[in-house]
């Protein structure tokens, strides 16, 4: 890419379900339709944020995750070996939050494709690149209770094997890039090297596609918000998983930048890397202005060659109301080009 040439844009995954669809401004909310009603449902949502995300300039675009109620479970609801009215309740992300989550009793195993579908109707409705989303082994692993594998090393192995299949299947499908959310990469900083990016490579392996993983301080919800005012004025956490993330093989890497209190020039540890500049706040229904965001790029640029990074959003846009994730959404590629 020439000096010249724009900064594209992407965002990190999800977006808000509009009020149709399922209940509004809820990390997990409950679907408003049921049955084929529902299918169609999630397809125009899709069809929606397709549309305004081109229009708004992303260039590689996502479904906004409409087809699934959560980012971790709606992957998990189609696998095998995970008893869904057996839960357990948990202390997730070293307790930052404590759900009721379904417990794994056997093997993991996919019997059929998850997200397929899902992938073959969004590459039919749009030109632009194309990225698909799934949770990362580690991730999952921390959001699910196990009294099948004892370990959890183990278990994020055979979570590993299971999202490969997936993947090859949506890589195949026509998906540009397959992205991990790995939020949990940010809160068990030892089991990363351990690990968790062994299980994370295993989940990538033989792709055709990009690959990225994603590692955030997560949603904009009032847990996270709280736990982040724990973690003192600078928040270093990249800095311990940085370099063996630039060892493996995963392609690009999307970080948490805007408005946060992680030092910019830890990105210089990721040399290899393609790096996604979260240059949106999830955490804020103020809409940034193109102008703020390409100062978080410009800064980004002091540390990493322009060619390697991409504008995105620091998280999913979920939670939020719909109008401001729209304007959110136009800020960030106004702010690329600008940059
Ligand atoms: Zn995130």
């Amino acid at each position: 890419m020439s000096e010249g040439s724009p900064i594209r844009a992407t965002i990190a995954g999800s977006l808000p379900k509009p009020g149709w669809l399922a209940e509004t401004e809820k990390l997990w909310p409950k679907w408003r339709q049921s049955g084929r009603d529902l299918e169609i449902a999630k397809q125009d949502a899709a069809l929606l944020w397709i549309k305004l995300q081109e229009e708004a300039g992303i260039d590689i675009v996502t479904d906004g995750e409409q087809f699934r109620m959560h980012f971790v479970h709606g992957f998990l609801e189609r696998i095998d070996g995970i008893d869904w009215n057996l839960k357990t309740k948990m202390g997730i992300r070293n307790n930052r939050y404590v759900v009721e989550v379904p417990t794994v009793t056997g093997p993991l195993a996919r019997r059929a494709s998850v997200h397929g579908d899902e992938a073959r109707f969004c590459r039919a409705h749009t030109k632009n690149a194309l990225k698909v989303t799934l949770p990362g082994p580690m991730t999952i692993c921390d959001t699910i209770a196990d009294a099948h594998y004892g370990r959890r090393a183990d278990m994020a192995m055979a979570v590993a094997d299971v999202l490969n299949a997936e993947a090859r299947e949506l890589a195949d499908l026509g998906a540009d890039v397959i992205q991990f959310d790995e939020p949990a990469f940010n809160v068990f900083m030892d089991d990363v090297s351990a690990w968790g990016i062994a299980a994370l490579e295993r989940a990538a392996a033989g792709l055709r596609c990009k690959t990225a993983v994603h590692i955030c301080y997560g949603y904009g919800i009032e847990a996270n918000i709280k736990w982040k005012q724990t973690l003192g004025g600078e928040w270093r956490q990249y800095e311990a998983i940085f370099p063996a993330i630039n060892r493996s093989r995963i392609g690009q890497v999307s970080l948490e930048c805007a408005a946060s209190k992680v030092p910019i020039s830890l990105i210089s540890l990721l040399p290899d890397k393609e790096i996604l500049v979260g240059a949106i706040d999830v955490a804020t229904a103020t809409v940034e202005t193109p102008e703020a965001v390409a100062a978080v790029l410009r800064e980004a640029m002091r540390h990493a060659d322009r060619a390697r990074i991409q504008a995105c959003t620091n998280c999913g846009l979920a939670p939020l109301p719909r109008d401001v994730a729209v304007g959110k959404l136009r800020a960030l590629g106004a702010g690329a080009r600008l940059a």
